[in-house]
């Protein structure tokens, strides 16, 4: 082997992939500003994850500095920025997950946590249990200093005010028709996956939920297996409508799908998004990785925020399907 051929193959084989939620997210409707930050966001969420990814720290980490460079972020629906439940609240879950230990940690329903991730491992890190919820889980926090808190208001956000009016009124809309309603609609839940140079993969996911979603409502993100999945070989972060995903383990599933069958991990993601979930009547999307550093990115919906790092060195950020 030549030095050069044997420098490459040390090189360790790092990768990363993230979300920032799927959606009907029209080109025509977001603004050139906005898709600009957008952007921005994604890429200094990748530079955050990649930083830890390049010193050999771990994608427990490195997964950890990419939700919560997102969580802070408006633009997404994690965090700041968070969309209102149906009592003009915030109810916020998460979660995290290592595959090589299959150690686990959630939160839902958490009202004054800034960084619902950080509270997450916190749970799996500093307690006997993989999911706190509610009260509990900010009694739990309220035992850790290191988990800043603020008001619940710190979450608002005009644009998210106004999708719940919107919400709303589309809601009584329906049912003076008798129509039954359905759920709010739902942006920018955050995630990410990522392989260290150890082989190791991680996953994580923290969400608002859904606009004008019933108080005390739990979606996927923080259920292990349906929002949040990873293992030796694969690793998975949902983002869509969270009834489905619970329903269908999806997280999971795709994970099950390379395991047990084979699959490429295009196929066994690809299948589970674009056959499963809307078969079942559910739409979203999910990023995942393999220990091979492959990256898939499917959505059934018309975007999905998004952005990754192959273990070749070359990234990019994308919404739309181009
Ligand atoms: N899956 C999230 C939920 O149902 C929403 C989203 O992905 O935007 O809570």
């Amino acid at each position: 082997m030549s030095a050069l051929n044997a420098s490459a193959a040390d090189k360790p084989r790092t990768a990363l992939v993230i979300h920032g939620g799927a959606g009907t997210i029209e080109r025509s409707a977001l603004a050139a500003a906005d898709e600009q930050a957008i952007r921005a966001d994604l890429e200094r969420a990748l530079d955050a994850g990649n930083a830890v990814l390049s010193g050999g720290g771990a994608a427990l980490d490195a997964v950890q500095a990419v939700i919560e460079v997102l969580e802070d972020s408006p633009r997404f629906n994690a965090g700041k920025g968070a969309v209102f439940n149906a009592v003009g609240g915030h109810e916020l879950d998460a979660s995290i997950m290592e595959g090589h230990t299959r150690r686990a940690g959630a939160v839902a329903g958490v009202t004054t946590v800034r960084h619902p991730v950080q509270l997450a491992r916190a749970v799996m890190e500093h307690s006997s249990h993989v999911m706190l919820a509610g009260a509990g889980a900010e009694a739990f926090a309220d035992t850790r200093p290191e988990i800043e808190r603020v008001a619940n208001d710190w979450f608002d956000t005009d644009v998210r005010r106004r999708q719940l009016e919107k919400a709303q009124a589309a809601e009584q809309a329906r049912a003076s028709t008798g129509v039954p309603a359905i759920p709010g609609g739902y942006f920018g839940t955050v995630g990410a996956v990522a392989l260290d140079a150890r082989g190791h993969i991680a996953a994580a996911t923290s969400t608002g939920g859904m606009t004008n979603k019933r108080w005390g409502r739990i979606g996927d993100s923080p259920v292990i297996g349906a929002g949040t999945w990873a293992d030796e070989r694969c690793g998975v972060s949902g983002t869509g409508w969270g009834e489905f995903y619970i329903r269908n383990a999806v997280a999971h599933d795709i994970c099950a799908r390379v395991a047990y069958r084979g699959d490429s991990l295009d196929t066994a993601a690809g299948t589970v998004v674009n056959r499963v979930v809307p078969a079942a009547g559910g739409d979203g999307g999910a990023i995942a990785l393999d220990a091979e550093g492959n990256i898939a990115m499917p959505f059934n919906t018309s975007g999905m925020y998004r952005g990754w790092i192959r273990p070749d060195g070359s990234r990019g950020v994308a919404i739309f399907r181009d």
